[in-house]
């Protein structure tokens, strides 16, 4: 066997997401695009130098690492829940994060430049990342050569649509308004994350009327769901 060398890397930023944790994180990027995140610089280096330019791109990849289940280690076949949850798949077809090297990919959207703790950042949108998550590198999108325009995937061609119709109660609108202020695009944002259908595959062909909690930011959203009828109740600080 060819024997290669060993490579350590360190993270150069760190991920600020209102996703708290994995329950309710969309499988991919871009599919919630109201989630606002911050990617906070920790490199000492000049950071104003390490960015000059980033502007130019509207969108960035992300190399980061799955730090919310690296030690859970991994194996050669997983079940994709694209095809239904069962049938099990090679981890290289697939978006698992359960990998030899957990490592991950996403496209966001850059809207500008911040600061954090005193450290530059760039203000991004549609992470798909866990609060906390460490970047490794950022590279721009490149769309004459990143967008591939003939490519397909059998097994996953389009998102996954749900048909789930998203209504808040008098007490949660009510909340809303309360909180509302201090978050971009909080309604918006419930709605995309709800509309992914949060719940685990087996729960969703349950007909009976079923309550679930999740956390955005520092707020518990809880909400319902019987059939397609998707009801927030709920929208409430953390304490
Ligand atoms: N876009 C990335 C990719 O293709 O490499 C991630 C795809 S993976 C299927 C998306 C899921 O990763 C999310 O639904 C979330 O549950 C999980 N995730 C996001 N950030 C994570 C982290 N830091 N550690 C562990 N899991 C994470």
């Amino acid at each position: 066997m060819t024997e290669l060398n060993s490579y350590s890397f360190s993270p150069i930023g760190v991920i600020h997401s209102p996703y708290k944790q994995k329950f309710a994180i969309p499988r991919q990027p871009g599919l919630v695009s109201a989630a606002h995140g911050k990617l906070e610089l920790l490199l000492d280096e000049n950071q104003q130098e390490l960015i000059r330019d980033i502007e130019q791109h509207s969108h960035l990849w992300l190399i980061f690492v799955f730090h919310g289940t690296s030690d859970q280690g991994w194996k050669p076949l997983v079940k994709a829940p694209r095809l239904g949850g069962n049938k099990k798949t090679g981890v290289f077809a697939t978006r698992s994060t359960f990998r030899p090297n957990p490592v991950g990919m996403s496209v966001v959207k850059l809207n500008g430049i911040c600061k954090i703790n005193g450290n530059l950042a760039l203000d991004i949108s549609g992470l798909d990342l866990l609060d906390g998550t460490p970047i490794l590198d950022i590279k721009p999108y490149i769309p004459y050569s990143d967008n591939v325009t003939e490519a397909s995937s059998a097994m996953a061609q389009t998102p996954q649509q749900t048909d789930l119709l998203i209504t808040f109660n008098t007490k949660a609108e009510q909340q809303l308004i309360q909180v509302n202020a201090d978050y971009s695009d909080l309604k918006l944002f419930i709605e995309q994350v709800l509309s992914q259908d949060p719940r685990p595959a087996y729960k969703k062909a349950n007909t009976e009327l079923q309550e679930y909690g999740m956390s955005l930011y520092d707020l518990n959203i809880r909400w319902q769901i019987q059939n397609n009828d998707c009801t927030v109740l709920s929208i409430e600080k953390l304490t």
